[in-house]
């Protein structure tokens, strides 16, 4: 490790504006990469663009934010003093929950130091005479690094759609992944949201409650399945705590990331009553166990289908009105090929005499007024709107960096048709750049503490590699590169995935590549291939002395 302990700079040289590294965004990605580059001995500065640290959890405050991975899972599993120390109060942990979590760990393992807050970066640009990345930032601020790791979150790109309008409206309006700190009332108001994914299905019972009024705007119906949320049990958390090493272990070669069971029978070759049985349990078990009850349900669409009428039995059973239920019923994507939605209470919402549901897909928004909205010829009266219109996923915060490589190549020119990675944490043409759960991994597909301590661990192996050797840099190959796009296309293609017009797909965003972005080759196969490429002296990747 001399080596690399001999690389540390001094104040001088920080002040001067030289790093080894260079991080950007302080969310989980962000806040353990610093910790395992510091601990190689390197200087390392993080930007964020936020106030504070928890990336997610820092920015997405809205009523009813909290995570549909349970909280034991949800967690850093790389000290166990820190996973044995902290207590989760419930079963799927609560946005504020989450960002105490996110600041316990930047105070525990004293982070904060090297993160510079409120400071966006804008360009990122590699000097092929150097070999050094330049790294700008909005307040004019310029440093160089030899490493940049690029953590800045795969849904951290808030999209609000270009309604004409937007600009006339004299009431409040807000995107759930930008919320203010200080939380909104609604008490007494008119309020619409629009969009009825993950954020708008957690939020919408809680708006409804303090509402005079809400239309939710629905263009998808979405699949949602109960949470059961509650108090974590404390014997369970002493079970898991008294078995974690063996847990995570267990899902860091899962499927998803997660500790979960999945059935290996085909929903085909069960009986209907089986079925039935298997689905009911899953179900009462609540969360994104549910497409686990059969080893088909993503590949099969005859399979699939009865997943969906299950779910379909389910809302027409708890909303009361059948017209009000027959529109909630997703029927255009199957199950699963859109990010499962985990809910407390979203269909029993539209039994409340205060909630009007609004489908799109009969009166589309043609455009927002000063006092509302109009959808079809129809005008809503609104005090407040509430976006919950996603994000321009994977690709998004990345381009808005503008991020050069050799000879000046932009990443956006280069993935104009879609991203081309090497095992989502590298691209050809961008030497020591790295993207962590980048678009070719498994990460949003995953647990995604899962996914971001396998992709940082990997890095901060191979920095070290490379300092221990004196070598100066290290590129994807485009070979490598091209059989991995077409490994995670084929395998996309292999599954339902493709089928629905998800973000996945990047169909959320208009004119952006149809491509499908994350890797569902599985947690496990894929944590195997990136080490056996590391193990192999980083076959796919050329390495140079300089
Ligand atoms: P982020 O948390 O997104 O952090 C990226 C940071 O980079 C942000 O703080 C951003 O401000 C900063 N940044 C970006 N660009 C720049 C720039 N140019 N300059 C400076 N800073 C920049 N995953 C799960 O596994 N389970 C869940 O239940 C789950 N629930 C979720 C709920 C919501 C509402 C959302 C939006 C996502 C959820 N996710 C969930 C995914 C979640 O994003 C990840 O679990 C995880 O928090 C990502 O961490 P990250 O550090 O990679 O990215
Ligand atoms: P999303 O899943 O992309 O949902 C956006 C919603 O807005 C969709 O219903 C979409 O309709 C609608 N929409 C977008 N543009 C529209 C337009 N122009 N007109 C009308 N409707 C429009 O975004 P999200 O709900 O923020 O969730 C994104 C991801 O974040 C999730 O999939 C999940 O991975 C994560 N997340 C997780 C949780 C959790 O429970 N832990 C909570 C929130 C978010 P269409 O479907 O028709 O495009």
């Amino acid at each position: 490790m001399s080596n690399i302990q001999d690389r540390s700079v001094t104040a001088e040289a920080e002040l001067a504006g030289e790093f080894d590294a260079v991080i950007v965004g302080a969310g989980f990605a962000g806040l353990y990469m610093l910790h395992r580059l510091r601990g190689l001995g390197l200087s390392v500065r993080v930007y964020e663009a936020g106030s504070g640290v928890g990336g997610t959890w820092y920015w997405n405050r809205y009523p009813g934010a909290r995570c549909d991975t349970e909280s034991m899972e949800y967690s850093f599993s790389f000290s166990d003093d820190l996973q044995q120390e902290w207590s989760w109060s419930e079963r799927y942990a609560s946005q504020p929950e989450i960002l105490r979590y996110s600041n316990h760990v930047a105070d525990r393992f004293d982070l904060r130091r090297d993160i510079q807050f409120e400071t966006r970066v804008a360009s990122a640009v590699f000097d092929d005479v150097t070999g050094r990345w330049e790294i700008q930032t909005d307040k004019g601020e310029r440093v160089l690094a030899q490493f940049c790791v690029m953590a800045t979150g795969c849904l951290s790109s808030g999209q609000v759609p270009a309604f004409e309008g937007l600009d006339t409206f004299k009431g409040e309006w807000y995107h759930t992944g930008n919320w203010p700190h200080e939380g909104v009332d609604f008490s007494g108001k008119r309020v619409g949201v629009i969009g009825t994914g993950s954020s708008g299905i957690q939020s919408i019972p809680l708006i409804a409650r303090q509402a005079a009024h809400l239309y939710v705007f629905q263009r998808t119906p979405n699949f949602s399945i109960p949470a059961w949320n509650g108090p974590l049990d404390p014997e369970h958390e002493q079970e898991v705590k008294a078995n974690y090493a063996e847990r995570r272990q267990t899902a860091r070669t899962s499927r998803r990331g997660y500790v979960i069971s999945f059935n290996e029978r085909s929903a085909l070759e069960a009986a209907p009553e089986e079925r039935q049985r298997e689905y009911e349990s899953r179900w009462l078990d609540g969360g994104l166990h549910m497409l686990t009850a059969f080893n088909d349900l993503y590949t099969s669409k005859e399979a699939n289908d009865t997943a969906a009428e299950f779910v379909h039995a389910k809302i027409r059973e708890t909303v009361h009105d059948p017209e009000v239920a027959e529109r909630l019923l997703p029927r255009d994507h199957p199950i699963g090929s859109k990010r499962i939605c985990v809910d407390t209470a979203y269909y029993e919402t539209y039994n409340r005499e205060n909630v009007t549901l609004v489908d799109l897909r009969e009166t589309p928004i043609e455009k927002i007024t000063a006092h509302g909205l109009q959808a079809g010829n129809v005008p809503y009266e609104l005090d407040a709107i509430v976006f919950a219109t996603g994000f321009d996923a994977m690709t998004g915060a990345l381009f808005n960096i503008d991020i050069r490589g050799r000879n000046g190549t932009r990443l956006k020119e280069k993935w104009a048709d879609g991203p081309r990675t090497f095992l989502g944490l590298a691209t050809a043409g961008f030497p020591n750049l790295f993207t962590v759960t980048g678009p070719g991994s498994p990460s949003v597909l995953s647990n995604m503490m899962v996914s971001i301590e396998q992709h940082v661990d990997w890095i901060a192996e191979c920095v070290e590699y490379l300092c221990e050797r004196d070598i100066r840099s290290i590129e994807a190959t485009v070979d490598a590169e091209n059989g991995w796009v077409e490994h995670v296309n084929d395998v996309a293609y292999s599954t339902l995935y493709p089928q629905a017009n998800s973000w996945y797909m990047g169909a959320n965003i208009p004119g952006k590549p149809r491509i499908f972005l994350p890797y569902v080759g599985g947690v496990g196969a894929y944590r195997q291939k990136c080490s056996d490429v590391a193990a192999k002296g980083y076959q796919g990747f050329e390495l140079r002395h300089l």
